[in-house]
Parts: C-alpha cells; sequence; structure tokens
C-alpha cells in the first residue's frame, strides 16, 4: 500500500499526540493540544491534572495561557487549537472565550466532550462566537493512547 502523506491538520495532531504521551508517561490521562499561528506551533499542553491537583490542569487551559502570552493577547482571533480529546465543558468555553476560529479534534468523549457529544459549546449561534469544528482527525491514534492507559491502569489495580 501506497504511503500517504499527511496534511497539514494530521501533522498538527501528531504534535498534540506527542503531547499527550508526555501525559501518559507522568500517569495522566493521555490528552495533549497544541495552537497554530501562521503554521507555526506557538504553544503547547497537556493534561496534568493530578501532578499539579488543579482543576485548571488540561491541556488546553495550559496551551492557551502560553499562546495568550506569545501573542500578547487573550484573544486568539488568527488560530488553531488542535485536541486529542474532544474538549469538556470547561475548555470549550475558554476556547470560545478566547474567540478561537477553528478547532480540530481527535477522539471524540462520548461521556464528558462539550463540542458535539453531551454539549456542542462551540457552535451556538446564540453565543458572540462559534467556532469551525473539526472532528475525528487522527481518531484511532489518539483514542488508542486513552485506551491503552485506563486499560494499564486497570491491570495495576489488578496486581496490587
Ligand atoms: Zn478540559
Amino acid at each position: 500500500m501506497e504511503k500517504r502523506e499527511l496534511n497539514d491538520d494530521e501533522k498538527y495532531m501528531k504534535e498534540a499526540i506527542k503531547q499527550a504521551r508526555k501525559a501518559y508517561k507522568i500517569g495522566e490521562s493521555p490528552i495533549g493540544c497544541v495552537i497554530v499561528y501562521q503554521n507555526k506551533i506557538i504553544a503547547r499542553g497537556y493534561n496534568r491534572r493530578n501532578i499539579d491537583k488543579t482543576t485548571l490542569g488540561h491541556a488546553e487551559i495550559t496551551a492557551i495561557r502560553k499562546a495568550s502570552k506569545v501573542i500578547g493577547d487573550w484573544r486568539l482571533e488568527d488560530c488553531t487549537i488542535y485536541v486529542t480529546l474532544e474538549p469538556c465543558q470547561m475548555c470549550a468555553g475558554a476556547i470560545v472565550q478566547a474567540r478561537i476560529p477553528r478547532v480540530v479534534i481527535g477522539a471524540m468523549n462520548p461521556k464528558a466532550g462539550c463540542a458535539g457529544s453531551v454539549l456542542n459549546l462551540l457552535e451556538i449561534p446564540q453565543f458572540n462566537h462559534q467556532c469551525d469544528v473539526e472532528r475525528g482527525v487522527l481518531a484511532d491514534e489518539c483514542s488508542g493512547l486513552m485506551s491503552s492507559f485506563f486499560r494499564e491502569l486497570r491491570e495495576q489495580k489488578k496486581n496490587k
């Protein structure tokens, strides 16, 4: 089979997956995120909720904070955010608040996702900002990371 070249969305999702792997290594749910501005990654983040003991430790919040520092504005109007798992209500809210125009999602999260699963905070017409949302980019790789993480966790518990 001929190997297809990755398109830009897949290329940046790969970078988000690299961040998710960092979370995996420190025992956090493997969720990663990058923010791209003018074809350049300006911010990265990965889940550190347990290790930092804060609800605000989600990958997206970390990346949004860093991107705002780089851009020098809370508005991230020309950025695209790539996240390996469908954002939660907090992160989807932050994405709308930051006016990020485009969101690229790896795997969906039927139990907690707020970009189309439980809710769709990214595309509510009554808000002053809606995002253009792309779903399912390298979804298998993103969800595979999650399932192997939780499988390992269950095995560790069993062997205790
Ligand atoms: Zn979140």
